[in-house]
């Protein structure tokens, strides 16, 4: 199978060559110019499976430079860093709602499911083309990303990794654990600036064909984990499958009923990887796409205009603080089948901030989607909600998508099975998480101590890697304006 740019200037590649690039050198996102379709009887295939061997056999489908084989390997190596509770374990919320739990690896957030798997696929993709140089891989992250790439990247061979996170725009927890990565191979910046400020940054250091240059004579290449690399995007298809796969065992739902799944989104990744598996076959009634008060995407699907001309928001879901969903440019080029289109739209959203989409793609995408957002206060109502019903605890990014959800319902009378995606520990974000159950404000307690009132509140354990962060040691205190960013990463990849 072949993938094409997004905006059709420049050549179609295997998967391999699209993985090693990241973007395409036209400046577009590399979508599969066919998506593979499967029937009953593969859905009936995973459910006899573990997640590992469900990971091989939906990757294989988008990668046939790769034997499945191969594939189970390296995801059992990629997945075998998560806790005892697996990839994607499911936790019932009442007869209707589970929550799908992608935070059992070594960074907490959902980003590890994708990022664990992204290094193994880029070094089977230079072996496959005998490619050698230095893959240097950058990332604006609003705080998981980072310290994922971090975790999945570190002393691999053949790449080195620098992370770009706002300087105001994450949490403690996030920023330790960034600042006291080890690595021979790590990098990480703070940018004075918010999330858009850091990703526009690294959008124009990888469009500057000059430092290209210079880094190609010194054997280096720029390569991107953000979800804009397809290898980071496809194995979050496999989850949808996975949800699916472990309730029809359970009993939640029989083969064939279409499921709901909604998901708390910022750059559109998640959610789109849902589409990529509905796409496929995989029976969903809906996607319900959910945002915070960052409301970009549930304007769009309200009105067609997607403009991100506006005040912005930060919230206590900062990993949804963002205004550029980058992974929308996919869904456009699917829906419309005009790169030309897509070209033009992502023209008008770089000089105008915003464009309109023709009312055909409109509707076609409100056939699979649904959309909605929810403020701080709800968020935090809905965080306690949850606890007193249910006994359960969840993060933030989890309760926004479990309010819009409860609204979806009330508005629609939708009964569908749902799956809403639980993509942080609420220990991540634990200031916001705990003062919504107790009441107490904490902004003058140590997000640390506050991972230990968690705890006994709960009755949860802190996580493993949350729970040393105090101790150890920062090793990374760089701070650079917007305008420097490139001089940034030049100084760290100059050896
Ligand atoms: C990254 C992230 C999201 C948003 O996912 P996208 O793929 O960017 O839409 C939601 N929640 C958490 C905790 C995240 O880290």
């Amino acid at each position: 199978m072949k993938y094409v740019s997004t905006r059709g200037q420049s050549d179609s590649v295997t998967a391999a060559e699209a993985i090693l690039r990241g973007i395409a050198p036209d400046g577009g996102l590399y979508c599969p110019e066919s998506i593979p379709a499967i029937g009953a009887d593969f859905i009936a295939k995973l459910c006899n499976m573990d997640y590992n061997r469900r990971a091989a056999a939906v990757l294989s489908l988008f990668m046939e430079d790769f034997s499945e084989e191969q594939l189970l390997t390296e995801a059992t190596a990629a997945y075998s860093t998560f806790d005892e509770y697996g990839v994607a374990p499911l936790a019932k919320l009442g007869d209707q709602c589970s929550i799908m739990e992608l935070w059992h690896g070594p960074t907490c957030a959902f980003k590890d499911v994708a990022l664990q798997m992204l290094p193994r696929l880029l070094r089977m993709s230079k072996e496959q083309l005998g490619v050698d140089e230095e893959t240097c891989i950058l990332v604006a992250t609003s705080g998981d990303t980072g310290k994922a790439a971090l975790e999945g990247f570190k002393d691999a061979p053949g790449v080195s990794v620098t992370v770009f996170y706002p300087n105001q725009g994450v949490s403690v927890v996030q920023r330790t654990q960034m600042v006291t990565q080890q690595g021979n191979n790590v990098h990480v910046a703070a940018v004075e600036g918010n999330f858009d400020d850091a990703q526009t940054g690294v959008k124009k250091i990888f469009g500057d064909r000059d430092f290209a240059e210079e880094l190609a004579s010194r054997g280096q290449k720029l390569s991107s984990a953000n979800s804009i690399n397809w290898g980071r995007l496809a194995p979050q298809i496999v989850y949808y499958f996975s949800a699916y796969a472990d309730m029809v065992n359970s009993g939640s739902i029989r083969a064939g009923d279409k499921v709901n799944f909604c998901v708390p989104t910022g750059n559109f990744g998640d959610i789109l990887a849902g589409w990529y598996a509905k796409a496929m076959g995989l029976p969903v009634n809906k996607l319900i796409c959910a945002s915070n008060a960052n409301k970009v995407l549930t304007e769009f699907f309200e009105t067609g205009t997607y403009n991100k001309n506006r005040e912005f928001f930060k919230t206590g879901s900062p990993s949804m603080d963002i205004l550029i969903s980058s992974n929308m440019e996919r869904m456009l080029y699917h829906v419309t089948g005009s790169a030309t289109t897509v070209a033009e739209l992502m023209a008008q959203l770089n000089t105008e901030g915003s464009y309109t989409l023709d009312n055909t793609s409109m509707e076609a995408l409100r056939r699979d989607y649904a959309a909605g957002y929810a403020d701080d206060a709800t968020c935090a109502a809905t965080i306690k909600e949850i606890f007193d019903t249910y006994s359960y605890v969840c993060d933030t990014h989890t309760a926004v998508a479990y309010a819009v959800y409860k609204d979806y319902v009330a508005q629609t009378g939708d009964e569908t099975t749902t799956v809403v995606l639980s993509t942080a520990s609420p220990f991540k974000f634990v200031g916001f998480v705990l003062s919504s159950l107790t009441g107490a404000d904490n902004n003058n307690v140590s997000e640390f101590q506050l991972l230990r009132e968690l705890s006994d509140v709960s009755g949860d354990r802190i996580p493993a890697p949350l729970r040393d962060l105090e101790t150890r040691q920062v090793l990374h205190s760089t701070l650079c304006d917007k305008e420097d960013m490139k001089k940034t990463v030049n100084d760290f990849l100059e050896r």
